[in-house]
Protein backbone atom coordinates (compact mmCIF):
# COMPACT_ATOMS: atom_id res chain seq x y z
CA UNK A 1 0.00 0.00 0.00
CA UNK A 2 1.85 3.19 -0.97
CA UNK A 3 0.36 6.97 -0.71
CA UNK A 4 1.50 10.25 -1.22
CA UNK A 5 1.34 13.06 1.71
CA UNK A 6 -0.23 15.58 0.68
CA UNK A 7 1.40 18.63 2.27
CA UNK A 8 4.45 17.00 3.68
CA UNK A 9 7.21 16.00 1.93
CA UNK A 10 7.29 13.31 -0.48
CA UNK A 11 10.52 11.87 -0.31
CA UNK A 12 9.55 8.09 0.81
CA UNK A 13 12.33 7.05 3.89
CA UNK A 14 11.27 4.02 4.63
CA UNK A 15 9.73 1.45 1.78
CA UNK A 16 8.14 -1.99 2.82
CA UNK A 17 7.62 -4.41 0.44
CA UNK A 18 5.64 -8.05 0.95
CA UNK A 19 7.24 -8.28 4.28
CA UNK A 20 6.24 -11.42 5.70
CA UNK A 21 7.54 -13.23 9.30
CA UNK A 22 6.88 -16.53 10.62
CA UNK A 23 7.24 -18.35 13.73
CA UNK A 24 8.02 -22.21 13.70
CA UNK A 25 6.34 -24.59 16.21
CA UNK A 26 6.38 -28.24 16.24
CA UNK A 27 2.69 -27.73 14.60
CA UNK A 28 3.88 -25.76 11.69
CA UNK A 29 4.67 -22.30 11.01
CA UNK A 30 2.34 -19.13 12.47
CA UNK A 31 1.73 -16.85 9.87
CA UNK A 32 2.61 -13.16 12.00
CA UNK A 33 3.13 -11.03 9.07
CA UNK A 34 1.80 -11.42 5.77
CA UNK A 35 2.64 -9.96 2.99
CA UNK A 36 2.67 -6.30 4.40
CA UNK A 37 3.43 -3.35 2.36
CA UNK A 38 3.93 0.41 2.60
CA UNK A 39 5.77 3.53 2.39
CA UNK A 40 6.52 6.30 5.63
CA UNK A 41 7.50 9.51 4.36
CA UNK A 42 10.24 12.15 5.31
CA UNK A 43 8.85 13.62 8.52
CA UNK A 44 5.90 11.83 9.35
CA UNK A 45 4.29 10.44 11.92
CA UNK A 46 2.51 6.64 11.08
CA UNK A 47 0.37 4.94 13.59
CA UNK A 48 0.03 1.38 13.22
CA UNK A 49 -3.02 0.03 14.91
CA UNK A 50 -4.50 -3.56 15.64
CA UNK A 51 -5.70 -5.91 18.51
CA UNK A 52 -2.75 -7.74 20.35
CA UNK A 53 -1.46 -10.72 18.49
CA UNK A 54 -2.26 -8.92 14.93
CA UNK A 55 1.36 -8.44 13.87
CA UNK A 56 1.91 -4.90 14.77
CA UNK A 57 5.07 -5.36 16.74
CA UNK A 58 6.34 -8.20 15.02
CA UNK A 59 6.26 -5.90 11.94
CA UNK A 60 8.39 -3.67 13.95
CA UNK A 61 10.97 -6.15 15.14
CA UNK A 62 10.83 -7.65 11.28
CA UNK A 63 12.17 -4.22 10.00
CA UNK A 64 14.67 -3.85 12.86
CA UNK A 65 16.36 -7.07 12.20
CA UNK A 66 15.12 -7.79 15.86
CA UNK A 67 12.99 -10.82 14.91
CA UNK A 68 14.58 -13.70 17.59
CA UNK A 69 14.11 -17.29 16.57
CA UNK A 70 11.87 -19.47 16.19
CA UNK A 71 10.52 -16.23 13.85
CA UNK A 72 11.84 -15.52 11.08
CA UNK A 73 11.61 -13.38 8.32
CA UNK A 74 10.14 -15.50 4.86
CA UNK A 75 10.28 -12.60 2.26
CA UNK A 76 10.39 -9.10 1.84
CA UNK A 77 12.16 -5.86 0.97
CA UNK A 78 12.79 -3.33 3.98
CA UNK A 79 14.63 -0.06 2.27
CA UNK A 80 15.88 2.80 4.68
CA UNK A 81 16.71 6.10 2.43
CA UNK A 82 18.36 3.52 -0.41
CA UNK A 83 19.54 1.02 2.22
CA UNK A 84 18.05 -2.23 2.04
CA UNK A 85 18.31 -3.76 5.05
CA UNK A 86 17.74 -7.14 4.79
CA UNK A 87 21.03 -7.43 2.91
CA UNK A 88 23.23 -5.80 5.67
CA UNK A 89 25.91 -7.80 7.30
CA UNK A 90 26.00 -8.31 11.72
CA UNK A 91 28.19 -5.05 11.71
CA UNK A 92 26.39 -2.91 9.24
CA UNK A 93 23.64 -4.17 11.14
CA UNK A 94 25.16 -2.49 13.85
CA UNK A 95 25.97 0.56 12.91
CA UNK A 96 22.66 1.05 11.34
CA UNK A 97 20.67 0.57 14.39
CA UNK A 98 20.42 3.93 16.44
CA UNK A 99 21.61 5.65 12.96
CA UNK A 100 19.28 4.43 10.28
CA UNK A 101 16.48 2.78 12.40
CA UNK A 102 15.74 3.22 16.49
CA UNK A 103 13.45 1.66 18.32
CA UNK A 104 11.75 2.45 21.50
CA UNK A 105 10.58 -0.78 22.91
CA UNK A 106 7.27 -1.84 24.35
CA UNK A 107 7.89 -1.68 28.09
CA UNK A 108 10.43 0.49 27.94
CA UNK A 109 11.04 1.82 31.16
CA UNK A 110 11.67 -1.81 32.17
CA UNK A 111 14.72 -1.41 29.21
CA UNK A 112 16.96 0.94 30.82
CA UNK A 113 20.14 -0.96 32.66
CA UNK A 114 19.38 -0.47 36.79
CA UNK A 115 22.76 -0.23 37.33
CA UNK A 116 23.74 2.67 35.40
CA UNK A 117 23.51 5.94 35.74
CA UNK A 118 21.40 8.05 33.41
CA UNK A 119 24.53 9.62 31.97
CA UNK A 120 26.06 6.84 31.09
CA UNK A 121 23.58 4.82 29.28
CA UNK A 122 23.06 7.82 26.99
CA UNK A 123 27.09 8.06 26.10
CA UNK A 124 26.81 4.21 25.53
CA UNK A 125 24.76 4.40 22.92
CA UNK A 126 26.86 7.60 21.05
CA UNK A 127 30.10 6.45 21.59
CA UNK A 128 29.58 2.82 20.34
CA UNK A 129 28.59 4.85 17.12
CA UNK A 130 30.81 7.67 17.67
CA UNK A 131 33.71 6.27 19.26
CA UNK A 132 35.15 7.77 22.57
CA UNK A 133 34.40 11.67 22.90
CA UNK A 134 37.09 13.90 23.30
CA UNK A 135 35.05 16.44 25.39
CA UNK A 136 33.39 15.52 28.15
CA UNK A 137 31.75 18.46 28.36
CA UNK A 138 30.37 19.02 24.84
CA UNK A 139 29.01 15.53 25.55
CA UNK A 140 26.98 16.41 28.42
CA UNK A 141 26.28 19.82 26.26
CA UNK A 142 24.56 17.53 24.36
CA UNK A 143 23.13 15.03 26.60
CA UNK A 144 21.41 18.51 28.25
CA UNK A 145 20.38 19.11 24.72
CA UNK A 146 18.67 15.80 24.14
CA UNK A 147 17.12 16.02 27.89
CA UNK A 148 15.68 19.81 26.92
CA UNK A 149 14.16 17.57 23.49
CA UNK A 150 12.47 15.52 25.45
CA UNK A 151 11.62 18.00 28.43
CA UNK A 152 13.61 16.50 31.03
CA UNK A 153 15.57 18.51 34.00
CA UNK A 154 19.08 18.05 33.74
CA UNK A 155 19.43 16.67 37.63
CA UNK A 156 18.44 13.16 36.25
CA UNK A 157 22.05 13.22 34.72
CA UNK A 158 23.85 11.47 37.68
CA UNK A 159 20.81 9.85 38.60
CA UNK A 160 19.64 6.13 38.21
CA UNK A 161 16.46 4.98 36.89
CA UNK A 162 14.91 3.92 39.53
CA UNK A 163 15.72 7.66 40.84
CA UNK A 164 12.92 8.68 38.07
CA UNK A 165 8.77 8.63 37.68
CA UNK A 166 7.68 6.19 34.91
CA UNK A 167 6.95 9.33 32.67
CA UNK A 168 11.02 10.37 33.23
CA UNK A 169 12.29 6.64 31.98
CA UNK A 170 9.90 6.88 29.20
CA UNK A 171 11.08 10.42 27.82
CA UNK A 172 15.15 8.58 28.47
CA UNK A 173 14.68 6.18 26.11
CA UNK A 174 12.42 8.36 23.91
CA UNK A 175 15.84 10.32 24.52
CA UNK A 176 18.17 7.48 23.13
CA UNK A 177 16.42 6.55 20.49
CA UNK A 178 16.27 9.96 18.83
CA UNK A 179 20.21 10.61 20.18
CA UNK A 180 21.55 9.80 16.72
CA UNK A 181 19.22 11.46 15.07
CA UNK A 182 17.89 8.15 13.05
CA UNK A 183 16.20 8.25 10.03
CA UNK A 184 13.34 6.15 10.89
CA UNK A 185 12.01 5.85 14.78
CA UNK A 186 10.01 3.08 16.01
CA UNK A 187 7.87 3.41 19.20
CA UNK A 188 6.20 -0.11 20.35
CA UNK A 189 3.64 0.62 22.46
CA UNK A 190 5.26 3.17 24.47
CA UNK A 191 3.05 4.65 26.48
CA UNK A 192 1.21 1.41 26.92
CA UNK A 193 2.75 1.07 30.62
CA UNK A 194 1.68 4.50 31.82
CA UNK A 195 -1.14 6.26 33.27
CA UNK A 196 -3.28 8.31 30.81
CA UNK A 197 -2.36 11.87 31.61
CA UNK A 198 0.99 10.79 31.12
CA UNK A 199 0.66 8.70 28.38
CA UNK A 200 -0.83 12.13 26.55
CA UNK A 201 2.12 14.05 28.03
CA UNK A 202 5.09 11.44 26.82
CA UNK A 203 2.94 10.99 23.05
CA UNK A 204 3.11 14.53 22.53
CA UNK A 205 6.88 14.76 23.76
CA UNK A 206 7.02 11.83 20.94
CA UNK A 207 5.74 13.69 18.17
CA UNK A 208 7.48 17.46 19.48
CA UNK A 209 11.35 15.48 19.41
CA UNK A 210 10.26 13.91 15.74
CA UNK A 211 9.62 17.43 14.55
CA UNK A 212 12.73 19.31 16.50
CA UNK A 213 15.30 16.67 15.08
CA UNK A 214 13.68 15.86 12.13
CA UNK A 215 13.05 12.40 12.04
CA UNK A 216 10.00 9.72 10.92
CA UNK A 217 8.08 8.06 13.27
CA UNK A 218 5.98 5.01 13.87
CA UNK A 219 3.82 4.98 16.45
CA UNK A 220 2.38 1.00 17.44
CA UNK A 221 -0.49 0.88 19.41
CA UNK A 222 -4.01 0.21 20.12
CA UNK A 223 -5.34 3.35 21.45
CA UNK A 224 -7.08 4.45 18.64
CA UNK A 225 -8.49 7.98 20.65
CA UNK A 226 -4.53 8.55 21.40
CA UNK A 227 -2.97 7.91 18.55
CA UNK A 228 -5.76 10.22 16.60
CA UNK A 229 -4.10 13.04 18.14
CA UNK A 230 -0.88 12.49 17.18
CA UNK A 231 -0.17 10.82 13.64
CA UNK A 232 -0.52 12.17 9.80
CA UNK A 233 -1.82 8.42 9.01
CA UNK A 234 -2.95 5.34 10.20
CA UNK A 235 -2.19 1.82 9.26
CA UNK A 236 -4.73 -0.76 10.65
CA UNK A 237 -3.91 -4.39 10.59
CA UNK A 238 -5.39 -7.49 11.20
CA UNK A 239 -4.26 -11.21 11.50
CA UNK A 240 -0.76 -10.36 9.89
CA UNK A 241 -2.55 -8.56 6.66
CA UNK A 242 -2.83 -4.29 6.47
CA UNK A 243 -5.84 -4.15 5.90
CA UNK A 244 -6.34 -0.18 5.28
CA UNK A 245 -3.86 2.84 5.35
CA UNK A 246 -5.32 6.70 5.41
CA UNK A 247 -5.03 9.72 6.71
CA UNK A 248 -5.81 10.20 10.16
CA UNK A 249 -8.49 12.33 9.86
CA UNK A 250 -10.32 10.40 7.08
CA UNK A 251 -10.06 7.21 8.72
CA UNK A 252 -11.89 8.52 11.82
CA UNK A 253 -14.60 10.27 9.36
CA UNK A 254 -15.30 7.37 6.86
CA UNK A 255 -13.54 4.65 8.07
CA UNK A 256 -13.95 1.79 4.84
CA UNK A 257 -12.93 -1.52 5.91
CA UNK A 258 -15.46 -3.13 8.37
CA UNK A 259 -12.94 -3.98 10.83
CA UNK A 260 -11.86 -0.31 10.97
CA UNK A 261 -15.49 0.45 11.36
CA UNK A 262 -16.01 -1.76 14.83
CA UNK A 263 -12.65 -1.02 16.19
CA UNK A 264 -13.70 2.84 15.83
CA UNK A 265 -17.15 2.14 17.10
CA UNK A 266 -15.56 0.52 19.78
CA UNK A 267 -13.76 3.87 21.01
CA UNK A 268 -15.54 4.40 24.58
CA UNK A 269 -17.03 7.99 24.58
CA UNK A 270 -17.36 10.08 27.51
CA UNK A 271 -20.21 11.97 26.01
CA UNK A 272 -22.96 9.95 24.77
CA UNK A 273 -23.41 5.72 26.45
CA UNK A 274 -23.31 3.57 23.65
CA UNK A 275 -23.86 -0.46 24.13
CA UNK A 276 -20.45 -2.12 23.53
CA UNK A 277 -19.99 -3.46 20.50
CA UNK A 278 -18.82 -7.26 20.14
CA UNK A 279 -17.25 -8.43 16.64
CA UNK A 280 -18.81 -11.62 16.63
CA UNK A 281 -17.03 -15.00 14.94
CA UNK A 282 -14.14 -16.48 16.02
CA UNK A 283 -10.40 -16.07 15.14
CA UNK A 284 -9.05 -18.18 12.91
CA UNK A 285 -6.12 -20.31 13.73
CA UNK A 286 -2.90 -18.93 12.80
CA UNK A 287 -1.13 -21.36 11.46
CA UNK A 288 -4.31 -21.98 9.04
CA UNK A 289 -5.38 -19.07 7.89
CA UNK A 290 -9.18 -18.84 6.20
CA UNK A 291 -8.90 -18.71 2.01
CA UNK A 292 -9.89 -15.19 0.47
CA UNK A 293 -10.40 -12.43 3.10
CA UNK A 294 -8.81 -13.27 6.57
CA UNK A 295 -11.30 -11.60 8.15
CA UNK A 296 -14.27 -13.19 7.06
CA UNK A 297 -14.86 -15.37 9.49
CA UNK A 298 -15.49 -12.31 11.95
CA UNK A 299 -17.25 -10.01 9.09
CA UNK A 300 -20.60 -9.04 9.47
CA UNK A 301 -20.56 -8.02 5.58
CA UNK A 302 -18.73 -11.32 4.30
CA UNK A 303 -20.22 -13.45 1.04
CA UNK A 304 -19.23 -16.40 -1.02
CA UNK A 305 -17.06 -14.26 -2.51
CA UNK A 306 -14.80 -13.36 0.50
CA UNK A 307 -13.95 -16.97 0.85
CA UNK A 308 -12.57 -17.48 -3.44
CA UNK A 309 -10.74 -14.23 -3.62
CA UNK A 310 -8.51 -12.73 -1.44
CA UNK A 311 -9.13 -8.89 -1.56
CA UNK A 312 -6.20 -6.90 -2.76
CA UNK A 313 -5.80 -3.14 -1.36
CA UNK A 314 -8.02 -1.27 -3.75
CA UNK A 315 -7.46 2.70 -3.55
CA UNK A 316 -10.86 3.49 -2.87
CA UNK A 317 -10.70 7.11 -2.24
CA UNK A 318 -8.39 9.25 -2.28
CA UNK A 319 -5.32 8.62 -0.36
CA UNK A 320 -7.44 5.76 1.29
CA UNK A 321 -6.45 2.12 0.06
CA UNK A 322 -8.72 -0.76 1.68
CA UNK A 323 -8.22 -4.25 1.64
CA UNK A 324 -12.03 -5.30 0.88
CA UNK A 325 -15.07 -6.69 -1.87
CA UNK A 326 -17.07 -4.77 -0.98
CA UNK A 327 -14.95 -1.71 -2.48
CA UNK A 328 -14.47 -3.95 -5.78
CA UNK A 329 -16.73 -2.27 -8.80
CA UNK A 330 -17.84 -5.52 -8.87
CA UNK A 331 -20.22 -5.33 -5.77
CA UNK A 332 -21.27 -1.84 -5.25
CA UNK A 333 -24.47 -2.66 -4.82
CA UNK A 334 -24.33 -5.00 -2.23
CA UNK A 335 -21.61 -2.13 -0.09
CA UNK A 336 -24.64 0.30 -0.08
CA UNK A 337 -26.86 -2.59 1.59
CA UNK A 338 -24.46 -3.53 3.81
CA UNK A 339 -23.07 -0.46 5.11
CA UNK A 340 -27.03 1.07 5.64
CA UNK A 341 -27.25 -2.18 8.08
CA UNK A 342 -24.66 -1.44 9.73
CA UNK A 343 -25.65 2.41 10.11
CA UNK A 344 -28.88 0.83 11.62
CA UNK A 345 -27.69 -2.32 13.60
FE1 LIG B 1 -15.68 -8.65 4.95
FE2 LIG B 1 -15.55 -9.73 2.54
FE3 LIG B 1 -14.59 -7.28 2.96
FE4 LIG B 1 -13.34 -9.39 3.95
S1 LIG B 1 -13.62 -8.90 1.79
S2 LIG B 1 -13.75 -7.52 5.01
S3 LIG B 1 -15.05 -10.73 4.48
S4 LIG B 1 -16.72 -7.95 3.13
Amino acid sequence: MEKQLENGSERVVLKVEKLRIHYATPQGDVIAVSDISFDLFEGETLGLVGESGCGKSTTAYGILQLVQPPGYIVNGSIEVDGTEVLDLGEEELRKFRWTGLSLIPQGAMNSLNPTMRIKDQIIDVIESHEGKQKSKEALRDRIFELFQNVGLPNRIYDMYPHELSGGMKQRVCIAMGVALHPTVVIADEATSALDVVVQRIVAQTLVKVKDEIGVSLIVIGHDMGLLAQIVDRIAVMYAGKMVEIAPVENIYAEPLHPYTRLLIDSIPSIKERKPLKITEGITHDPRNPPSGCIFRLRCPFAWEHCAEEEPEPIDAEHKHEVACHLYDERFEERRANAFATFANS
